[in-house]
């Protein structure tokens, strides 16, 4: 199957099936797990961040960032789109009792004037404004600038606000700026990114913060039930994943501009070039979108739909090039059936 869905598709690799058959295990609740010590420490290190923590998931990671950084009452400000507020079941309302303040983003970035613009003034009547969460790279395929988040991290630093980084895709980010991740993740207080994404690994994500803010979270995940014991064996690929899938993105990347530039090609599909930052093409087609699924599921190639009229593909550690090029064989068959 070629898989264009989502690059949380991924399988783990032989090298990581390998090394979860090695890793080195310990109680993690007790904080025994030498894999997972190590992979908190490889990730803190990478981030800039004093400590980390390994999450099951992303999910988790923000609610738990969350749950930290506020006090019930309190009110977050989220992006419009963003995958806290859209893709977490409402879960900051229901575990942090915090409220909403949905500001409108620019391409999937927050714009630092809509955030000054959300802060809540000292009135009796407001809730306390208490963490701003980024997100970068944007599910919508966008890379938000350093800049932008130099200014958001500042308006946040000049009213006491706490920042957090959804960094699902910090990695994807970082190779599209051509920057370290520690460069994007010094402008948020917190940052959690997965490992099970492009990354390639089976499950996990890592939070990262303060000694203090880890402190804290250690005992939320808990909480939350994500306290695990011989977790080395998702440690092991995790590792891996921060050591060796990282360097491998840019190829996720480039697949993504040639299957983009492929896909414009045809006069029924039509590029968002705006949104092409990382390793996902969004794209129209005047097609029948549920017919074209169908008939490619037949060749073994499975699309992922998207809002709208947008078809979203993904490239990723286990579509090649030549996996794109019989996908783009394929759609000329299609079109030549009509
Ligand atoms: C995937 C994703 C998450 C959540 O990760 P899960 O491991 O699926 O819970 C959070 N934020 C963004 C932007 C994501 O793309």
């Amino acid at each position: 199957m070629i898989d264009f869905r989502s690059d949380t598709v991924t399988k783990p690799t032989d090298a990581m099936r390998k090394a979860m058959f090695d890793a080195a295990v310990g109680d993690d609740v007790y904080e025994d797990d030498l894999t997972i010590k190590e992979l908190e420490r490889l990730a803190a290190t990478l981030t800039g961040k004093v400590a980390a923590l390994f999450v099951p998931s992303g999910t988790m990671g923000n609610q738990i960032a969350i749950m930290t950084h506020t006090e019930r009452g309190d009110e977050i400000i989220v992006g419009k789109s963003s995958h806290i507020k859209t893709y977490e079941v409402g879960a900051a309302a229901v575990l942090s009792n915090v409220s909403y303040q949905v500001v409108n983003e620019i391409r999937g970035a927050l714009d630092p004037e809509e955030v000054q613009k959300g802060i809540r003034g000292e009135d009796i009547h407001y809730p306390r404004t208490s963490l701003i969460c980024m997100e970068n790279a944007h599910g919508s395929g966008v890379v938000s600038s350093l800049e932008s988040m130099q200014a958001i991290h500042d308006i946040a630093k000049k009213h006491g606000i706490h920042t957090h980084l959804d960094g699902a895709r910090l990695f994807n980010a970082a190779v599209h700026l051509n920057v370290t991740p520690q460069e994007i993740a010094r402008y948020t207080d917190s940052v959690m990114f997965c490992l099970s994404k492009g990354l390639s690994s089976p499950i996990g994500s890592i939070l990262a913060g303060s000694k203090t803010f880890i402190h804290r979270a250690r005992k939320y995940r808990k909480m939350l039930g994500g306290g695990m014991r011989q977790v080395g064996v998702l440690g092991a690929p995790g590792l891996l994943a921060l050591k060796e899938m990282t360097k491998r993105l840019c190829i996720d990347h480039e697949n993504a501009q040639y299957l983009a530039q492929k896909l414009d090609g045809f006069k029924a599909f039509d590029v968002d070039f705006d949104s092409l930052d990382i390793n996902m093409v969004f794209v129209k087609t005047s097609l029948d979108r549920d017919d074209v699924a169908q008939y490619m599921k037949k060749q073994h190639i499975i699309l992922g739909g998207y809002k709208d009229e947008y078809m979203r593909l993904v490239c990723h550690n286990d579509i090649t090039r030549r996996d794109i090029d019989t996908f783009i064989e394929a759609i000329h068959t299609y079109l030549r059936m009509d």
